[in-house]
């Protein structure tokens, strides 16, 4: 029997997990974590009878133990940390967004629970302590990211030493192949329409933008152990193509399948065996036809040119580099910025920080330059109005 504990059950990776898992006697879900859905954590509950729940938000946790069901409520920081080492606990999935989730995965680590990753900042601004950790306690951490699934899958039996490169793929966005001007004005309507995938609304933004490629570059970077300019952004704008590797003899291995997170869940879950997901749902080459690709643009999509900036400076710059696009991001949402102007944001507080770069920051150093990252925007930034 395997103990899984979900943090973010309510997010789209949680709910996606949930169905993964959803008839296998062999998997027993023993915690839920959530940052505020009650309602939604209390038919999961209902549902998959954990022992313990987490609810980050203080106030909503008291309302939920009002609700008496049968389950240990646990809140805040300490609550996830408590819920990531449990001893009823071997596995967790963190699916928590934003950097939220660094603590518990450390804490995972330390704990020697599997630990399968969907949270980009934990690797994009503490790998080089999630990492190292990660090796010590024996542990491989499963990437849930579908690029990052896909480069692990199409590593698996080569040597780390014959990689020329990796071939991150992206799908562009819903702005592909506009330019600069074009962009001017875009609405947060127009970028929530993935072509695509259905996923949050932050990583959404961060698609449309391509910062997300930046956060995946990093994340590529640390899970690889390549470094970041060994890893080249090739835009497919299908998403058939979740990523590649090229090795040295110029061969170029890949993983392909359709855009369906559960299938990088399951990967995580049961590797390197498979678990049958529903057929309804296969990839037909022929009808699909044609795969084609594209080099990014990095001039209209600067968000991506930052994110390779911020990972070969290194150290502390990832952290603001992800801090600043999520308050820029908050921003953009509540139309306080325009869309060009969410990597101008970034921008400003990277060069802000110049100088100031730590090289290998610790846990407290990451979590106050994240907040002066934040700080900076609100305050200081000259961008927002
Ligand atoms: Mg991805």
């Amino acid at each position: 029997m395997r103990r899984l504990v979900i943090l973010g059950s309510t997010g789209s990776i949680g709910t996606q997990t949930i169905d993964v898992i959803k008839g296998d006697p062999e998997i027993t879900v023993t915690g839920l974590a959530v940052y505020g859905s009650i309602d939604k954590l209390k038919e999961q509950v209902e549902e998959l009878h954990p022992e313990t729940v987490c609810i980050y938000d203080e106030k909503k946790a008291e309302t939920f133990k009002g609700y008496g069901l049968p389950v240990k409520v646990l809140s805040g920081m300490d609550g996830l940390i408590e819920i990531a080492t449990m001893d009823s606990c071997d596995e967790v999935v963190v699916s928590v967004v934003g950097m939220i989730g660094i603590q518990p995965t450390i804490a995972a680590l330390k704990a020697h629970k599997q630990v399968a990753l969907a949270n980009k900042e934990t690797l994009v601004c503490a790998g080089h302590i999630i990492m190292p950790l990660a090796e010590k306690c024996g542990i491989e951490i499963k990437p849930i990211d579908s690029e990052h699934s896909a480069i692990w899958q199409s590593l698996t039996g080569e040597p780390h030493n014959r990689i020329e490169q990796i071939l991150l793929t992206a799908s562009g966005g819903p702005f592909r192949g506009r330019k600069r001007d074009e962009l001017k004005g875009k609405t947060k309507e127009d970028a929530l329409k993935h072509p695509n995938w259905a996923m949050g609304r932050k990583i959404t933004i961060d698609s449309s933008t391509m910062v997300n490629k930046g956060l995946e570059v990093l994340e590529a970077h640390w899970l690889f152990d390549v470094p970041v300019d060994m890893i080249k952004v090739v835009v497919q704008p299908q998403s058939i193509v979740h990523s590649a590797v090229q090795y040295v003899d110029g061969s170029v291995k890949a993983q392909l399948g359709l855009p369906d997170m559960r299938i990088p869940i399951e990967y995580a879950l049961y590797a390197p065996d498979r678990r049958a997901l529903p057929e309804d749902k296969r990839l037909d080459l022929a009808a699909l036809g044609k795969i084609t690709f594209e080099d990014p643009d990095m001039d209209t999509f600067k968000g991506l040119a930052l994110g390779y900036r911020a990972g070969r400076t290194g150290g502390s710059m990832p952290t603001v580099y992800n801090a600043a696009n999520e308050e820029a991001v908050a921003m953009f949402l509540e139309d306080r910025i325009d869309f060009l102007e969410i990597a101008d944001v970034i921008e400003e507080a990277m060069d802000a920080h110049e100088g100031q770069v730590i090289e290998a920051p610790t846990l407290r150093e990451i979590l106050s330059i994240e907040k002066w990252a934040r700080d900076y925007v609100k305050t200081n930034s000259k961008i927002v109005r």
